[in-house]
């Protein structure tokens, strides 16, 4: 027996995985930097803070 093993697979894939999280809906915190869905993004002016950044009502 002769094993005639083809090695033709060659790995043509383009591995593109350079999603933004912005893409998401996630926007990272300008304080601390922590990945913070736009929903509970607050804006301070130019600045896109987290709830607990933001002074976090209670
Ligand atoms: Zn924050």
């Amino acid at each position: 027996m002769s094993s005639a093993r083809a090695g033709a697979n060659s790995t043509a894939f383009a591995v593109e995985r350079d999603w933004l999280p912005e893409v998401m809906g996630f926007v990272p915190c300008t304080a601390c930097g922590e990945l913070t869905a736009r929903a509970y993004l607050r804006v301070l002016g130019e600045r896109h803070v987290c709830i607990p950044c933001s002074g976090y009502e209670r």
